[in-house]
């Protein structure tokens, strides 16, 4: 379970997404979190702890850290 993230980060998903790609930037945080999929474009919104169970690790972090739970 990924517990740590913030905004911009790039993160690998446990699934693939249906294009075929696993890498995401997370694109909002808070309650909910939002994804978008390098791969085709697409953007999810899944929950927050759906988020913390379905990623699986840090790719590469956002440059700015410290943003989690804005906005
Ligand atoms: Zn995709």
């Amino acid at each position: 379970m990924l517990t740590e993230f913030a905004l911009g980060d790039r993160v690998e998903l446990r699934k693939k997404h249906a294009c075929g790609a696993n890498e995401w930037e997370i694109t909002r945080t808070g309650a909910d979190i939002r994804l978008k999929c390098l791969g085709c474009g697409r953007s999810v919104m899944l929950d927050r702890l759906d988020f913390m169970r379905a990623a699986k690790r840090i790719v590469k972090k956002a440059d700015s850290d410290g943003d989690e739970g804005a906005k």
